[in-house]
């Protein structure tokens, strides 16, 4: 079996893995990745960008029947629009391939060996990887773990024909006429209302008393709210129980133990993801968890010398953008750096419609760690830019201590807002007080005034509201 030696082995190409292994070729260390699929892991290939993609074909389309349906406030006509998801998905699959040669082109440019195969561990410093043209061993003296995560599947509806995860919803050949959605969280929303959008009947089945229960319920209340409007049938506090009727329907016990059926040409299954943490050998080293993940330190290191874990396979949140922060800092570390991870937040946005962004502590969190807080929200009903852009369901909210107005978290739910993720990012980072931002001008008309009235208004002064 050929055999090569390296500095610093990675283990899967997703957003973790290519950003440290970019990171470590920069700093002159000598990187393999391995990875078994393509470059750019879940997020690129099935998975953040394939899914905003769809959203954003999904909202054109929509946008295109209403004016045809006759509902357009803005005097736009147009006769009814067709969809030929078969060339939506084309183009989709045109971004990611050019996205997977930007990735593999980036390892190159930074003297990276990419190897493509599957990477099983022999000893903590030895990898054989199964590769086209048979296996070969990898030693190094550092081995980064960036193998992510893969979706739950449920005990009594295995994948599988009619059962479908988020990987076979964004690869479908048409839009399914009925769409059973088993999971109100990110995934089931943003693919949920795009699939909506584009002409399903769907009917979201979520297990807890509300939609996306990882919010609050101020924050979530606009994208119920926009679901009703689009016709989608939201069961809450009911929960998936077993395929019935040779697989084409599905039972669920509704919130007052009532058994129901619902039937469906799909039920996409969205109930959460969990770390890939087989399959790969990893047993061999005994690593400590901390439940299904990997367990690591403030530097990523795992329990055994040498070895590093980062990303979805290191526990919540299971976010590309929190992976290659990880990422990068563990290339860094190697290269001999003094860092550890000291970052105040990371930003989370779920891209349903509207959508929702959080940075920091919420409300509750925040009194719930002892702090006596301001929170104070502005509504895009008072903010003239969202008005001319049909925008107005949503609002901007801050929460700050209310000794010294330290900025703690920053929320907002809101058509388009994902961009301003990274002024509430920047708030948190460079330790922002009320003062700051009332302080900063903000651009008029834009949706950020709402986030300068926020704070202005948790001072006593708001001036629109
Ligand atoms: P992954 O991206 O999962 O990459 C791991 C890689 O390792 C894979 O390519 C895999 O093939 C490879 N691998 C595993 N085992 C081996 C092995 N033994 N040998 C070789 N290779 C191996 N996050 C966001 O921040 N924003 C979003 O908008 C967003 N949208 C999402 C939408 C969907 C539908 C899904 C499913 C996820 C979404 N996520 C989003 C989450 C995001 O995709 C993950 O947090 C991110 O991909 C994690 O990166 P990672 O590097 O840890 O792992
Ligand atoms: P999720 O945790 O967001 O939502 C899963 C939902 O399923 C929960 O609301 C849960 O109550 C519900 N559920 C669980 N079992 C059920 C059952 N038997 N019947 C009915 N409902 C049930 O998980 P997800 O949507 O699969 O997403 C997985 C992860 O992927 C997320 O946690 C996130 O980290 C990542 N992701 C991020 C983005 C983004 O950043 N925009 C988008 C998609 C995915």
């Amino acid at each position: 079996m050929p055999e090569i030696t390296c500095k610093l082995l990675v283990i899967g190409a997703g957003p973790g893995g290519y950003t440290c292994a970019i990171r470590a070729g920069q700093l002159g260390i000598d990187t393999v990745i391995i990875e078994a699929e393509k470059p750019g892991g879940t997020c690129l290939n099935v998975g953040c960008i394939p899914s905003k993609a769809v959203i954003h074909a999904a909202h054109e389309y929509e946008t295109i029947v209403a004016a045809a349906e006759g509902k357009s406030e803005l005097g736009i006509s147009s006769t009814k629009p067709s969809l030929d998801f078969a060339k939506t998905i084309a183009w989709k699959d045109g971004i990611i391939r050019r996205l997977n040669g930007g990735v593999a082109g980036l390892l190159k440019k930074a003297g990276v060996r990419l190897i493509a195969g599957h990477a099983r561990f022999r000893d903590g410093k030895s990898i054989e990887v199964e590769t086209q043209s048979g296996p070969q061993m990898i030693h190094a003296e550092t081995v980064v773990i960036a193998t992510g995560s893969e979706p739950v599947a449920l005990l009594h509806m295995p994948l599988g024909g009619r059962v479908i995860s988020s990987t076979e919803a964004l690869a479908l050949a048409e839009i399914p006429k009925k769409l059973v959605v088993v999971g109100g969280g990110y995934i089931g929303l943003e693919l949920g209302t795009a699939f909506a959008k584009m002409g399903a009947a769907v009917t979201v089945v979520e297990a807890a008393p509300r939609i996306l229960p990882q919010y609050d319920g101020e924050l979530s209340a606009p994208v119920a709210r926009r679901l009703s409007a689009l016709g989608v049938s939201v069961l809450t506090s009911a929960k998936a129980k077993a395929l019935v009727a040779d697989g084409t329907a599905l039972a669920i016990e509704t919130a007052d133990g009532q058994q129901t059926t619902l039937d469906a040409d799909k039920f996409l299954v969205t109930v959460g993801r969990r770390p890939v943490t087989s399959g790969f050998g990893l047993e061999i080293l005994d690593l400590d968890r901390s439940g299904p993940f990997i367990r690591i330190d403030d530097r990523c290191r795992t329990s055994m010398r040498g070895i590093y874990a980062i990303g979805d396979v290191t526990g919540e949140p299971m976010l590309a953008h929190r992976a290659m922060a990880q990422g990068e800092m563990v290339a860094e570390i190697v290269a001999g750096q003094r860092r550890a991870w000291d970052r105040v937040s990371i930003p989370a946005i779920c891209f349903t419609d509207p959508e929702i962004v959080t940075v920091g502590l919420s409300p509750s969190e925040s009194s719930g760690r002892g702090f006596d807080v301001k929170t104070d929200l502005f509504p895009f009903k008072a903010n003239g830019r969202a008005l001319t852009l049909e925008r107005e369901d949503g609002f901007i909210r801050t929460v700050a201590r209310a000794d010294n107005h330290l900025l703690l978290g920053i929320q907002g739910v809101g058509v388009g807002i994902a961009e301003l993720s990274a002024a509430f990012s920047l708030a948190l980072e460079m330790g922002a007080r009320l003062e700051d931002i009332a302080m900063t001008i903000h651009a008029h008309p834009t949706q950020s005034e709402a986030f300068h009235e926020a704070a202005l208004k948790s001072l006593g002064h708001a001036i629109h509201f």
